[in-house]
């Protein structure tokens, strides 16, 4: 008999819900990870007592009432509102696109008005059946939209042409008719009062974690320590690349600490023009509301990925699927491992849909 029921490999959400709901049900578990602290992407630093989101802004929403219910279990849930602002030029838009959008752009003031303008740029544009992202936005949206607020934004995100990209990325994006700047549609919203870290640590507590051990170091030995892998890391590393290398897109952040109290009004502003070389600058203190003295705030650039650098974006064109699918083909052979997560299902997974699997796979291991 191994020493665990479970290895974890990864003690990202994915890897902390299900080593949390296995451990109640009363199995052992491992949980490693390569980094030197819990959490994966959604850890979070303290600078100047403010919470630092360390791995990108992290809002969490959801529709599902049993995963509000069950992150709040560990941590209450504040009542922050994502509402960026894009500039682009000397112009400042809200986001997502909303009828305060409409009106700084075109100056319309109803949603008659602005239907007819984004409908008559549809129009001209002949786009029937989007292929890509470009054309996606722009039947969505309109072409002035697309040139000010998108084009750009987009092509210095993914360092690809928009054309080039899958649609379904921008339709992560509300367009909506009415005056609301809420970022998104979901029912519920917020940031963990205190921080992410709250979260892993309500998950993990009681669990034997251990950081600084990535698996392929010495995956013999980690492998026949548990009954059963679970697999949070990248599905072609796990599979030695032997269908060649997923591609990524990753990032740089570029953190400072401010002597002014208040930055720049927001948690997040977006420059959309392709000339910045930044996607958004982050001021953390605003995702809790926080009154220090000083600010910190974050650029977050975009930046071209390789082997050895943070694999942050999943690039889900047809040619990455093609080799993703490959891989899936051969995990579902393997009795021994789950595979789950962003990295390993290849995903652009929200945190809500990251929990949302974690709890069905261990479902399906009961
Ligand atoms: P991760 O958090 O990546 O965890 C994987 C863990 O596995 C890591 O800790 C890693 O160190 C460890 N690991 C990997 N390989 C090994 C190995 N070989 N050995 C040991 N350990 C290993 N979601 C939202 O809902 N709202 C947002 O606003 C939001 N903003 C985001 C912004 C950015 C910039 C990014 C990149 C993502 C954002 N997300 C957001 C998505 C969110 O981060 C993910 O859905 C979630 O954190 C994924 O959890 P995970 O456990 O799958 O992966
Ligand atoms: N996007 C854009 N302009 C913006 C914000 C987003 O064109 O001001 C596009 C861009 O392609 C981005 C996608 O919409 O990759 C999804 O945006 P989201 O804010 O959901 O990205 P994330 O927070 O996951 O990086």
């Amino acid at each position: 008999m191994a020493q665990y029921d479970y290895l974890v490999v990864g003690s990202g959400l994915f890897g902390a819900v299900f080593a949390h709901e296995v451990t109640k049900k009363g199995k052992k578990c491992l949980v490693i990870d390569k980094r030197n602290h819990a959490g994966g992407n959604v850890f979070c630093e303290k600078i100047e007592e403010i919470n630092i989101h360390k791995y990108g802004a992290h809002i969490f929403h959801t529709n599902d009432k049993a995963i509000w219910d069950y992150v709040n279990q560990f941590v209450e849930f504040n009542r922050y509102t994502n509402s960026p602002v894009a500039f682009y030029k000397d112009e400042v838009y809200n986001l997502p696109f909303n009828m305060n959008t409409f009106h700084q752009l075109w100056g319309v003031k109803t949603p008659e008005e602005a239907k007819a303008k984004i409908e008559e740029q549809v129009k001209t544009s002949g786009i029937t059946n989007p292929k890509n992202l470009e054309e996606q936005a722009i039947s969505l949206v309109g072409i002035d939209i697309y040139k000010k607020l998108i084009k750009g934004y987009t092509e210095k995100q993914w360092g690809r042409k928009a054309k080039e990209l899958p649609a379904f990325i921008i339709k992560r994006l509300p367009v909506r008719f009415t005056y609301d700047n809420n970022y998104f549609n979901d029912k519920y919203q917020g940031i963990p009062i205190g921080g992410y870290n709250k979260l892993i640590d309500g998950l993990l507590d009681g669990i034997e974690v251990k950081l600084n051990v990535d698996f392929f170091e010495n995956r013999e030995l980690y492998t026949q320590l548990a009954d059963k892998i679970v697999f949070t890391g990248k599905i072609d590393e796990y599979y030695n690349n032997q269908f060649g290398t997923l591609e990524y897109r990753s990032l740089k952040f570029d953190t400072k600490v401010i002597e002014v109290e208040n930055f720049q009004g927001n948690a997040v502003i977006n420059y959309t023009e392709r000339d910045v070389p930044y996607t958004r600058i982050i001021e953390h203190k605003h995702f809790e509301f926080g009154t220090q003295k000083k600010t910190v705030i974050t650029y977050e650039y975009p930046d071209e990925w390789s082997l050895g650098k943070e694999s942050y974006y999943p690039v889900n064109d047809d040619k990455n699927n093609a080799v993703y699918n490959k891989y899936k083909a051969l995990s579902e052979k393997d009795t021994k491992v789950i595979f789950g997560g962003r990295l390993a299902e290849y995903k652009y997974y929200d945190m809500h849909q990251i929990i949302g699997s974690a709890l069905s796979k261990t479902k399906l291991v009961f």
